[in-house]
């Protein structure tokens, strides 16, 4: 015996029944978006490690320890697992000139990776939906992305999370607010643990962000953002408070919300559960008007949102959401291996009318079909609704045999194979939700 791999610590499989929850997930969010005019786009997993140091900031929890970086073997240069796809966007936005003819609305699903200690709801790979609007510099932008995220709660059927917002202001606001920040912590020096320390005079901002409960009275009690932002923020703010009422949309004002990147300005925005523990922030985004231009492109306005997947489905189970159909519509029943020429091309059909249809097969090349009987037992385990039986009889006779296996409790009847195309369309509309 070989000794067994195993996958990399924090990162999972995802396997079936479980993947059926992503599909149906990943499938409501296309849906999703494209009700709201937002399309796909699909960016390389590995970047230039400067695109992240640039885009996110020297001074942040993922540039400063969670990135996988690593050198290109052949030509030395630095690369990097994409932890977010924010900067991906914008480059390949910018790369491809996209805004030339005006904004664009965006959105992406796929792996990121951060070297974190996994627990509950944190892995090192795991993965985002994010939507993103390039080029539209006003707040019904920043609205209508909040909500494009209620939409997914609703259409997924998510409940108990709430919205957190904060205004980040602008680049002078901010200025005001970090030298009255610093101000603040050095009086209490005392009482800053070794992170904050570090980015006292780097990123006091970050120190906001803290994970740390013994931080928390004290970033409670600190300087407001809020309370340093101008007349135009204000009005930013304001307008996009005035949709969220207008459309229902209840949130919570969290002057301590900072996130993660440095890129943000004027809206920040969290989707909060209570239910997952400390793992609760399942969807994060805000403005980013500077990150374009950061990159090197011709400065324009955006704004964006990310969403774990791994947490939102996480929230589903706990709600109690069911899981989807897995099972096929219609086991295949085939007593005799010489019959299989002339059964499979059956099969195809159906399936091209939309019934899905399980082929019994055997688990080794020269073991035989096996008997009627564990065939049925297979069929049964297997969910399917209903059963096909090819005896060689009947297919002599050029008939099927069609058993209902849950509903109906054992009812059936002949079907005539020449027929197939009136009873396959009658099954796949039995079969309809
Ligand atoms: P956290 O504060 O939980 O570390 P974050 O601020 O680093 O989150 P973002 O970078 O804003 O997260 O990413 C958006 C979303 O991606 C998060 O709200 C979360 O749902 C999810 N996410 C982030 N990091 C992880 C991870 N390591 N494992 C699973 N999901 C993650
Ligand atoms: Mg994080």
């Amino acid at each position: 015996m070989v000794d067994k791999l195993t996958a990399v610590k924090g990162m999972n499989d995802i396997l079936p029944p479980e993947s059926a929850r992503w599909e149906a997930l990943e499938t409501t969010v296309r849906e999703v978006m494209r009700l709201h005019a937002y399309r796909n786009i699909r960016t390389p997993i590995v970047e230039p490690t400067a695109l992240f140091v640039r885009g996110l900031g020297e001074v942040t929890d993922i540039v400063e320890k969670e990135m996988y970086s690593f050198e290109d073997r052949l030509n030395g240069e630095q690369l990097t697992l994409r932890p977010e796809s924010t900067a991906g966007v914008v480059r390949a936005v910018v790369e491809h000139n996209m805004l030339y003819e005006g904004g664009k609305r965006l959105y992406y699903m796929g792996p990121m990776f951060r070297h974190e200690r996994p627990q509950r709801g944190r892995y090192r790979q795991f993965h985002q939906i994010g939507a993103e609007a390039l080029g539209f510099g006003g707040p019904e932008v920043d609205a209508e992305l909040i909500l494009l995220a209620v939409s997914l709660w609703q259409a997924m059927g998510l409940q108990d999370v709430r919205l957190e917002l904060n205004s980040l202001g602008q680049p002078p606001e901010r200025q005001q607010h970090r030298a009255a920040l610093i101000a603040y912590y050095e009086q209490h020096i005392d009482q800053l643990d070794e992170d904050a320390k570090r980015r006292l005079h780097s990123n006091p901002l970050r120190i906001l962000d803290s994970k740390n409960p013994a931080m928390k009275a004290l970033n409670d009690a600190a300087p407001r953002l809020l309370d340093f932002l101008g007349a135009d923020s204000l009005a930013h703010f304001n307008a996009v408070k005035a949709i969220l009422d207008a459309n229902g949309v209840a949130y919570h004002i969290n002057p301590k919300l900072v996130r993660g990147m440095d890129y943000y300005n004027l809206t920040v925005f969290e989707f909060i559960t209570e239910r997952l523990g400390s793992q609760g922030t399942v969807c994060g985004g805000g403005r980013y008007d500077y990150l374009i231009g950061e990159i090197g492109g011709k400065h324009a306005p955006a704004v964006g949102w990310a969403l774990g997947v791994e947490r939102v489905l996480e929230l589903l189970k706990e709600q109690g959401n069911a899981s989807p159909e897995v099972a096929a519509d219609a086991y295949a029943i085939v007593p005799e291996a010489s019959s299989l020429p002339q059964v499979m091309p059956v099969l195809q059909t159906l399936r091209s009318m939309g019934v899905s249809v399980q082929m019994h097969a055997p688990a080794g090349a020269s073991d035989g079909m096996g008997s009627m009987k564990s065939q049925f037992k297979k069929a049964d385990a297997s969910g399917a609704r209903y059963a096909l039986v090819f005896g060689a009889d009947e297919l002599a006779s050029g008939q099927v045999t069609l058993k209902a296996l849950r509903d109906g409790q054992g009812a059936q009847r002949s079907e005539s194979l020449q027929q197939i195309a009136e009873w396959g369309h009658r099954l796949q509309s039995t079969l309809l939700p």
